[in-house]
């Protein structure tokens, strides 16, 4: 595939996170109006809650974009997913009778707040990333039991909080909770001193189910795909998880990217799992490839600093596609709902350059990483920017994210005795 020109001249960029190709969905606001479902289409935005308002598009419902959510149109299906992909496909493209038409529902990005492009239903993170597993499972218990012994045959996660869950741009604040050092006799309460990021991508939910469902529905199902990082409080997680799992310490924040990437714009990126050490239960086999080609980066900036890349991995290091994960989610008859979200889990490469976690690059403090401009980190600090960055790579043309950025600030006034 290559790049299919737009009217939209910025769309034609080689650079463009936003080309024709692509077509990303988003909710954008300006000043006080009242936010708008919205097209990403170079640097400009489609503004298809206007188009819906002048009777310009053709859905099988009225008003599906009132609501600044894109749910209304995932629960419509993958017929209307792919009729509407064509319709927006045929308006914007080089040479389209359409231009003059819809010209003047075009939005700059520049002069747009992004909001949450849809309401999050449920939350659920997932833990499938071999290598990243393999690290952590080697700090927190050593070596010889790294993976757990489930670990090669499920994909393992936890149910989140949806409530948690944050637009790119959204500042956080480090958490308090109850800590225990390894040398520590008694808890304690205080902000957490190991807050940390964990890159992931995010796999959204399009068709709702009830009950089980093949590893094949689960690919249809899904709607599409965002940047995910999953901020994580180490010290937190590390004395509240036995025997339950992540509780508190992930349930800060949970930052994506504004804009939902479809299935249909990563289909030319399509790549396989790796090789595996335990052929797969027939309900989780794999029947086609289902993970994505998707360069991932790590970006740090201290405030007021200069950026500094401090990873760079690929989605194709998963050991379970989001497929995988999803059909696994519904075995026990669990509902899925459209706007649920499956994170799939920190994403590591095998080398240090790749890992998707500053746990993982400073190895648990022990070796700081060293930034750009000389500065040291072993975890994030105060007025410190995470931005996640994601790109598949065509023929002359990017399908880009949009970046999934969040700066620390200083933990806020507790309302507990310390
Ligand atoms: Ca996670």
């Amino acid at each position: 595939m290559s790049l299919m020109t737009s009217w939209v001249t910025s769309a034609n960029s080689d650079q463009t996170p936003f080309p024709l190709n692509n077509l990303p969905y988003g909710v954008f606001s300006r000043g006080d109006e009242w936010p708008h479902c919205g097209v990403a289409i170079g640097d400009m935005i489609l503004d298809v809650t206007a188009l819906e308002q002048a009777g310009m598009l053709y859905l099988p419902e009225d008003e599906v974009f009132e609501t600044a959510a894109w749910n209304e149109f995932m629960d419509l299906g993958a017929d209307t997913w792919a009729a509407f992909r064509k319709a927006l496909t045929d308006m914007l493209a080089m040479g389209s009778d359409k231009q003059k038409a819809v010209e003047g529902y075009l939005v700059a990005q520049a002069d747009v707040q992004m909001q949450m492009p849809f309401d999050v239903v449920e939350y659920t993170d997932f833990y499938a990333g071999k290598h990243h597993a393999t690290n952590v499972g080697t700090m927190f218990r050593g070596a010889e039991n790294a993976l757990p012994p489930n670990w090669l045959h499920i994909p393992i996660g936890y149910n989140g909080r949806a409530s948690s869950v944050v637009v790119s741009g959204t500042d956080i604040h480090r958490p308090w909770g109850q800590l225990k050092g390894p040398n520590d006799d008694l808890p304690r309460f205080g902000p957490s001193a190991r807050f940390d990021i964990e890159l992931e991508m995010g796999a959204i939910v399009g068709t709702a189910s009830d009950g089980p469902i093949t590893v094949a529905q689960a690919d249809a199902n899904i709607f599409g795909y965002v940047l995910l990082n999953d901020w994580s409080a180490r010290d937190i997680q590390a004395w509240e998880y036995q025997p339950l799992g992540p509780f508190q310490g992930k349930a800060t924040a949970t930052t994506i990217s504004p804009w939902i990437v479809t299935k249909a714009a990563l289909e030319p990126f399509r790549c396989d799992t790796p090789a595996r050490e335990f052929e797969l239960l027939p309900h989780l086999r794999d029947v086609g490839p289902m993970l994505y080609d998707i360069d991932l980066s790590v970006e740090i900036t201290p405030e007021g600093g200069t950026t500094s890349t401090i990873a760079r991995t690929n989605y194709s290091e998963m050991y379970y596609s989001a497929a995988q994960q999803l059909a696994h989610h519904t075995t026990s008859g669990c509902p899925m709902r459209t706007g649920d979200l499956l994170g799939s889990g920190t994403i590591s490469g095998p080398d240090k350059s790749q890992y998707g976690s500053l746990l993982e690059m400073s190895w648990g403090g022990k070796e700081p990483l060293t930034l750009e401009t000389g500065e040291t980190r072993s975890f994030i600090e105060d007025g410190d920017t995470l931005a996640l960055q994601g790109a598949a790579k065509g023929d002359g043309y990017i399908i880009g994210f949009g970046g999934c950025v969040g700066t620390l600030l200083p933990a806020l006034e507790t309302p507990f005795k310390t």
